[in-house]
C-alpha cells in the first residue's frame, strides 16, 4: 500500500499544497515519510460538493445495500490488517497488540452496524391512521420515521487511530444511517489515516457508490477542519478528542447562520469510589484491576480512572500502598505523540506545584520524550475547594482523594463534572444503602459501573459512550454502539400522503418487515 500524502476528494486527490508536515515517530522524535500536504479552502469546496451530490442517493440506499458497503469495508480493512498495523505502530507507538485488537473492534464496529441497518427497526417508524369522523376535528394519517441528515464531518482522536479515526465509529454511523462522509485526518496519524482513506474508497468504487460518498483531509492546524464545520454543505460534526477542541467546534457550530449538530466525545475523569466493605471483600482485586486500568495504553484512554475516591482506614491504606508500589515500578514509556506528551508534563507539573496536593506515586523518571505515572493525592476538603483538580489530565495520572467519612464522599461525587464513567466498589449488602451515591452518580455519568473497571467499551447495543458536558456534547446519545446511529439521522413525518409514495418502512403492507408502533401498538403486521 503506498502512500501519496495528498487529500482525498472523492476519487481523486488534492493538488500539492504550499503547506506540508510529516508524522512523527513518537519513541524516537523523527519524522516519517511522506510528507503529507495540508489540504486548502479549494479542497474543503470539492469535498462538501462531492458529498451533497451523493447525499440523496445515499439516503435512499436501503439497509441491505449499506449493509453490504459496510462489510465489504470490514473485509478490506481485516485483508490489509498488518500493513495497518505496522504504519499505527509507527506513528503512535502503541504495541502490535494493541493496534491489531482494534483493528479488530472497528472491523467488528462495521460489521455490528452492517447488521442493525439490515434488520432496519431502527429507523424508528410510527404510524397514526386517520380518523375522519373524530369530533370535534378529524384526524390526519401521520407516519414518521428516522432520515439520512447529509454530509457528515468526522474529527478522529490521536489514541484510537482505527476504532476513533477514518473509518471508526463516526464514520460507520453515519454511512450506516446513509450519509457521505468527510474525514479531517488526525495530524499524529496521517500515514494510517490515508491506508484506511484508500480503503473506504476502493470500498466505495466497488459497491458502485457515488463519489462524493467519502473525502478525506489534511491538515497539521485547525483551518481545514474549522472551514468543515462553517461550510453551508455540511450537516452534521462528529468529533472526538479533547473537551478544548470539542468545545471549540461546538461553538462554530452554533455560530453558524445555520447552526449545526456537533456530537463531540471529550475528555472525562472516570472517578472510581471504592467503598470500606470492598477492601475487605476483594482489596487485593481491587489494587490489580485498578493497576490494571490505569496503565493500560500509557494512561491514555478517555475511560482511564483518573479520581480514587476512599475513606480513610487502615484497610484501604494498606491496600492503596501495595498499588503505589506497583505503579512506582512502571518503567517510562512514549505516549501518542510529543505534543501529547508536553501537554501531560505541564499538566503534572503544575498540578504537583498546588498547596494540598502531595505525590502519591511516580513511575521512572522520564527521559527523552517519555512519560512515567504521577499521581497525587489530597484530602476531600482540598478538592471541593479547587475547581481544577476535577478536570482530566489525558496520560498516566490521577488522584486519590481522601474521605473523612460517607457525607464527605458524597459531597465529592456532588462536585463532579459530566464524564462518559463513574464506578462504585461496594459489597452487595453497603451498597444497598447508597441509593444518594448512585443517583447523584448517574445524573453526572453517561456509563456507572458496579465493581468493575471503565476501560474497555464494549462495542454494543447497549452500550452508552457519552454524557453531561464535558464528557460530551449532547447526553441524549452515545459514541459508541448501534444507539449511536440516531445521531446522524432526523425525524421526518409524512401527513395525508398516498401509500405508493411513502418509503417503504411506513406503507401499509410493511414490505420491509420492520418493528413498528402502529395507533400505540409495537408490532410488525401491516397496517389494515
Ligand atoms: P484533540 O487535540 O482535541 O484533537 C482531535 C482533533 O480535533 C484533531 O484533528 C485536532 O487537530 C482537532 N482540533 C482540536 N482543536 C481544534 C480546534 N480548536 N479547531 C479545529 N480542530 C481542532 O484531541 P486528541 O489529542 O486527539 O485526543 C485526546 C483527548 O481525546 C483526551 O482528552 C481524551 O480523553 C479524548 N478522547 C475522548 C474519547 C471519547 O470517546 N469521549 C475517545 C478518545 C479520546 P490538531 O491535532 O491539529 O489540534
Amino acid at each position: 500500500m503506498q502512500l501519496a500524502g495528498l487529500s482525498l476528494l472523492g476519487f481523486g486527490t488534492a493538488a500539492v499544497g504550499a503547506e506540508e508536515f510529516h508524522a512523527v515517530d513518537p519513541a524516537t522524535g523523527n519524522d516519517l515519510e511522506p510528507a503529507f500536504h495540508s489540504a486548502q479552502a479549494a479542497d474543503v469546496e470539492t469535498a462538501t460538493r462531492l458529498a451533497a451530490a451523493a447525499a440523496p442517493v445515499l439516503g435512499r440506499k436501503t439497509g441491505a445495500e449499506r449493509g453490504i458497503f459496510l462489510r465489504a469495508l470490514a473485509d478490506r480493512i481485516a485483508a490489509n490488517a498488518p500493513a495497518l498495523s505496522a504504519r499505527a505502530q509507527q506513528e503512535t507507538a502503541l504495541p502490535a497488540a494493541r493496534c491489531e485488537s482494534e483493528i479488530g473492534r472497528t472491523c467488528q464496529q462495521l460489521r455490528l452496524f452492517a447488521a442493525e441497518i439490515e434488520r432496519g427497526d431502527w429507523v424508528d417508524a410510527r404510524i397514526e391512521t386517520a380518523q375522519p369522523d373524530r369530533k370535534p376535528l378529524p384526524k390526519p394519517d401521520h407516519r414518521s420515521m428516522l432520515q439520512s441528515i447529509g454530509p457528515v464531518a468526522v474529527f478522529g482522536a490521536s489514541n484510537f487511530p482505527f476504532a476513533f479515526s477514518v473509518a471508526g465509529g463516526d464514520t460507520a454511523s453515519a454511512f450506516a444511517a446513509g450519509n457521505p462522509v468527510i474525514v479531517k485526518a488526525h495530524p499524529a496519524h496521517p500515514g494510517v489515516s490515508a491506508l484506511v482513506g484508500r480503503l473506504v474508497v476502493d470500498t466505495v468504487r466497488a459497491c458502485g457508490w457515488p463519489e462524493g460518498s467519502f473525502s478525506l483531509l489534511f491538515d497539521s492546524g485547525h483551518a481545514i477542519g474549522q472551514a468543515l464545520v462553517r461550510h453551508p454543505l455540511v450537516r452534521a460534526v462528529g468529533f472526538t478528542g479533547s473537551a478544548r477542541g470539542g468545545r471549540a467546534l461546538m461553538d462554530l457550530a452554533a455560530a453558524r447562520p445555520d447552526p449545526i449538530p456537533v456530537f463531540a466525545e471529550m475528555g472525562s475523569i472516570n472517578p472510581v469510589f471504592i467503598l470500606p466493605g470492598a477492601w475487605a471483600e476483594r482489596g487485593n482485586t481491587i489494587v490489580d484491576g485498578l493497576y490494571a486500568s490505569t496503565t493500560a495504553g500509557v494512561g491514555q484512554f478517555c475511560t482511564n480512572p483518573g479520581l480514587i475516591v476512599l475513606e480513610r482506614s487502615p484497610n484501604a491504606e494498606g491496600f492503596l500502598a501495595q498499588l503505589a508500589k506497583k505503579i512506582g515500578a512502571i518503567s517510562a514509556a512514549p505516549m501518542l505523540s510529543r505534543g501529547i506528551c508536553a501537554s501531560f508534563l505541564a499538566a503534572t507539573k503544575a498540578r504537583s506545584a498546588e498547596g494540598g496536593i502531595r505525590s502519591f506515586a511516580a513511575g521512572a523518571s522520564p527521559a527523552g520524550g517519555t512519560v512515567a505515572p504521577q499521581w497525587f493525592e489530597s484530602d476531600a476538603a482540598h478538592f471541593l475547594a479547587n475547581e481544577t483538580l476535577a478536570e482530566e489530565i489525558f496520560g498516566p495520572s490521577s488522584l486519590v482523594v481522601w474521605c473523612r467519612d460517607r457525607a464527605e464522599r458524597l459531597a465529592v461525587a456532588r462536585r463532579l463534572h459530566g464524564g462518559l464513567t463513574a464506578t462504585v466498589h461496594a459489597t452487595v449488602a453497603e451498597a444497598a444503602g447508597e441509593e444518594e451515591l448512585f443517583e447523584t452518580l448517574a445524573a453526572k455519568a453517561g456509563r456507572i459501573l458496579f465493581n468493575g473497571f471503565p476501560t474497555g467499551v464494549e462495542v454494543s447495543a447497549a452500550m452508552v459512550h457519552g454524557g453531561p458536558f464535558p464528557a460530551s456534547s449532547d447526553a441524549r446519545t452515545t459514541s459508541v454502539g448501534t444507539r449511536s446511529l440516531v445521531r446522524f439521522a432526523r425525524l421526518v413525518c409524512w401527513q395525508g400522503f398516498p401509500n405508493a409514495l411513502l418509503p417503504a418502512a411506513l406503507q401499509d403492507a410493511n414490505p420491509l418487515g420492520l418493528l413498528r408502533q402502529v395507533d400505540g401498538v409495537v408490532t410488525r403486521d401491516p397496517v389494515h
